[in-house]
């Protein structure tokens, strides 16, 4: 392939990738923005290896590496459940922070590339930093990844003084990237780069470790848009102008993420990242707070009384959660919304932010059990409407539905907007047990007089509610 059809393929990728993401930003057209991607994808992968740069004894690696690496890739997209999904991103994330720093290592060692003043200090600083950001994201993500999947503990690891230690690590990695450059050859440049790479890769597992588990949404975003200025950083050590592009498109959206994610769970970026928050520590009390503490008894109600509650109903809002993810109960929610509509029932779902353990992971499951998209609602265009609601269906959520974090301010998800479906006539919450969420923080909802407790898978539940209703 020429140099100019490359160049012509990549601008057609790029286009591809940012028509993806415009797809990507609403349920309807999410599907059209997954296949300009796909084609996008195989588009840029066809113009790299038949590309001017790719020689023919290259082609064979090539060959080998994507073999394999499909094949992983097949595989894993076979078995991974859809609960899983979020824990797999995070290691996708950690394979191109990981990449990053291969790419900058062999960069640095490559006798083929040889340049001379100011051209020779930007191809390093562009290996520095590519180093960096990789390693940061590589071990950050496997953390995120052991926290996701339950390996490491929700509670933050708080470090006596970390804000210094963090400090003192920055101040290091500058003069170490001093050091660096100065080096003459690769050998002096080989140890400050390898040091380096160390301080980045504890403090990637120290910035996740110390995040609690109610602010992992933020961590799982960032990492995602670190992942993509790591593939922007290996783009300029390569001198590949797509992977420049598509770098940047993830690292901004991943950071516009990050933001919104933030403004979901009304949490300061630098707090965050900080980290601290979300303890998941028994938080202290005092004052009004006291009457935050969960206390009083809880009704159960079984699924034939759900059966009945919902048949009477006017109007329900469905709060799905994690649970539901677990269960996989989203298509027997959606024939008992068929169900319900077909009788008159006004019937919408509530979607929280982080409602789940990735962003969109509940739009993903309703559009997958083929919901309409209409009646599918942001909190913020529902929260009000609980009121004069009569019957608010909780499946397999908690945090989200969590009063504390309006009523206590010492509790670790004091703060982050929740749905309010106590103000609804009934709720009714379906789990399994009275187990706490992801924050690992007690639920007040559970007590309130209003509120019923259907206890069991939300599978099993639901195909009983489903049951009662139609038969
Ligand atoms: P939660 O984790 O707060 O609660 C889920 C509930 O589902 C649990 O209390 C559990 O209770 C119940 N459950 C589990 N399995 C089943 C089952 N088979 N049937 C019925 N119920 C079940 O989830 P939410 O969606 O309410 O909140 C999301 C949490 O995850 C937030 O804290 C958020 O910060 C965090 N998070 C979100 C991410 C995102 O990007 N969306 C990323 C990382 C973390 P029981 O065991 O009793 O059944």
């Amino acid at each position: 392939m020429s140099p100019s059809l490359a160049t012509v393929a990549y601008l057609g990728a790029a286009i591809l990738f940012i028509l993806s993401l415009g797809g990507l930003s609403n349920p309807e057209t999410s599907r059209r923005g997954n296949l300009f991607g796909m084609v996008g994808m195989a588009l840029a992968v066809l113009a790299t290896v038949f590309g001017p740069r790719v020689g023919a004894g290259g082609i064979a690696w090539i060959v080998i590496a994507l073999v394999i690496g499909g094949g992983i890739g097949l595989y894993a997209a076979r078995v991974v459940k859809m609960t899983q999904m979020p824990e797999l991103v995070a290691l996708m994330h950690s394979l191109v922070g990981l990449a990053a720093c291969l790419v900058g290592f062999a960069s640095y060692v490559d006798t083929s590339i040889r340049l001379e003043g100011a051209e020779k200090i930007i191809h390093e600083v562009e290996i520095y930093v590519g180093i960096l950001i990789g390693a940061v994201t590589f071990s950050g993500s496997l953390v995120a990844f052991g926290k996701l999947n339950g390996r490491i503990g929700g509670k933050p690891l708080l470090l006596p003084g970390r804000h210094w230690l963090n400090l003192v690590a920055l101040l290091v990695v500058v003069w170490l990237g001093r050091m660096f450059l100065g080096a003459h050859d690769v050998q002096a440049g080989m140890l400050p780069l390898i040091v380096m790479t160390v301080i980045a890769l504890l403090f990637g597992v120290h910035m996740v470790m110390a995040i609690g588990g109610a602010d992992m949404p933020v961590v799982v975003s960032m990492l995602n848009s670190y992942s993509g200025w790591a593939a922007a950083a290996t783009g300029f050590m390569l001198s590949n102008d797509l992977l420049i592009v598509t770098g940047a498109l993830v690292g901004s959206s991943g950071a516009i993420l990050s933001y919104i994610m933030c403004q979901a769970m009304n949490r300061n970026f630098i707090s965050v990242i900080a980290g601290g928050f979300g303890s998941g520590a028994p938080a202290k009390k005092s004052g009004d707070a006291a009457a935050a503490e969960p206390q009083g008894e809880v009704t159960p109600i079984s699924a034939a009384e759900t059966a009945e509650l919902l048949r009477d109903a006017k109007s329900v809002i469905i709060v799905p959660g994690y649970g539901m993810a677990v269960a996989q109960a989203q298509h027997t929610v959606n024939e008992i919304v068929r169900t319900l509509r077909d009788k008159g029932v006004e019937v919408r779902f509530a979607i929280h932010p982080v409602a789940g353990r990735m962003p969109g992971h509940m739009n993903v499951l309703l559009a997958e059990a083929k919901v309409p998209y209409d009646i599918v609602m942001e909190m913020d265009e529902i929260n009000d409407d609980f009121p004069d609601t009569d019957v608010a269906m909780v499946i397999g959520a908690n945090d989200i539905v969590n009063p504390a974090a309006q009523d206590d301010p010492a509790s670790p998800i004091a703060g982050m907007p929740v749905l309010e479906v106590w103000k609804a006539k009934t709720s009714i919450v379906m789990k399994r047990s009275m187990a706490s969420g992801y924050a690992g923080v007690d639920n007040p909802l559970f007590y309130k007089e209003n509120n019923r407790m259907l206890f069991g898978d939300a599978k099993k539940m639901l195909d009983e509610v489903l049951g009662a209703l139609t038969g």
